[in-house]
């Protein structure tokens, strides 16, 4: 990958170095809530690489190990605004004992675990993107680091962040599936739709004629449910079913669990109440009741394309010979929860693929391209603010 860099930076990035430090912190075992070696791990590397680094105790609410790292790096020019380099810590499943295969440039794990490289593929650029910048000793404002716990299962440790331990208002995250480039400026509002059908339970041979079948209600009420892509800014899904006792046991209740995506949250709340009411429908007609409960995952964001965060992205992927492409997804990230606590910033693609599965990649280009991206990201933000 020979090509022309007219970043400084990224031009110091060093792909060895990059490739060795991502195997390295693949290998450090972090599934979600257990991510204290990796916290370790940063809390010895950051502090050689100038920064001053903080835990909160985001932990506690969930009996995590740790909580989120902020980190902090001066810059060689105070008068710039600060930009901060988001991930999480944690892995979908672990990954000790983690035998990384390298074929035809793409990097996989021997089939026995997951890789890893959602997301430690943004953390090891992150690293090297730093070491580049102050090899090139190239101007640079203030540099901050937003490292989350306990992502996986539903951006859990960005929602207990302690916010008043972060300097800057504006940055990037790192974690997405698209080559490097990719650039997402919208994301969805989502909420979690639980629907308690109550029928009547009762034994078959005792007292059947009491009995009402809780999932014969529910039954009636899925048929008549619009899921999938409702429309083309809107997901709907029922995903868990639960209930029953016996099989000889009529059952008297089901619960059933969802969730709704929306770019729009208007639409959002109509899918939610159209779920409501066909189910509430259903159960009247068969004489059960429904209970509802709704519980919000995360709100939506909407960057506009004229924002300086994007005009960096598309200065800094120029930089690096990298094609910029501006896109949104129906897909739930930090950027939702950090967008939501004003902290304005959008995803980028560091390009793994296949991620929660054994399956799971990353090609050596994607990898180094990150960490290109990231350097020249620090040096177009100075460029663009001094
Ligand atoms: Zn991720």
């Amino acid at each position: 990958m020979k090509v022309q860099l007219h970043s400084k930076a990224a031009s110091k990035v060093n792909e060895q170095r990059l490739l060795e430090l991502f195997l390295d912190l693949a290998k450090i075992d972090g599934p979600s809530t257990k991510e204290q070696l990796v916290a370790d791990y940063l809390a010895k590397e950051l502090p050689k690489l100038g920064f001053t680094i903080e835990f909160d105790e985001a932990h506690k609410n969930f009996n995590g190990e740790v909580g989120n790292l902020v980190a902090w790096k001066e810059g060689t020019d105070s008068t710039i605004p600060p930009l901060f380099f988001s991930t999480h810590m944690d892995t979908v499943l672990p990954t000790k004992n983690l035998k990384p295969v390298i074929k035809d440039g793409v990097i996989y794990s021997d089939g026995t675990t997951i890789l890893g490289a959602d997301d430690r593929a943004a953390l090891a650029s992150y690293i090297e993107a730093i070491r580049a910048v102050i090899e090139s000793e190239i101007p640079h404002g203030p540099i901050e680091l937003l490292l989350t716990v306990n992502e996986q299962p539903g951006l859990v440790g960005a929602r207990f962040m302690d916010y008043s331990k972060i300097k800057s208002k504006v940055g990037y995250i790192f974690d997405s599936s698209g080559d490097v480039g990719q650039t997402i400026l919208k994301g969805p509002f989502s909420s979690r739709i639980y629907l308690k059908v109550k029928g009547n339970a009762a034994h078959i041979a005792l007292n059947a004629e009491e009995g009402n079948s809780a999932f014969v209600i529910a039954a009636a009420g899925l048929l008549t449910m619009k899921l999938g892509k409702v429309d083309e800014e809107t997901l709907a899904n029922i995903g868990m079913i639960e209930g029953g006792e016996l099989t000889s046991i009529i059952p008297g209740t089901v619960t059933l669990a969802g969730e709704v995506r929306s770019f729009s949250k208007e639409k959002l709340n109509m899918q939610l109440r159209h779920m409501e009411q066909v189910m509430k429908e259903a159960a009247k007609e068969l004489g059960g009741v429904v209970e509802i409960t709704l519980e919000k995952k995360y709100s939506g964001f909407d960057i506009p394309e004229e924002h300086i965060l994007v005009q960096n992205v598309t200065d800094a992927s120029r930089q690096i010979n990298v094609q910029p492409y501006l896109t949104n997804t129906l897909g739930g990230a930090d950027t939702n929860v950090l967008n939501e606590n004003g902290l304005t910033c959008i995803t980028l693609g560091n390009g793994f693929q296949n991620i929660h599965s054994y399956r799971e990649c990353i090609s050596i280009e994607n990898l180094i391209n990150t960490g290109r991206l990231t350097a020249s990201l620090i040096e177009q933000w100075y460029e663009n603010n001094k």
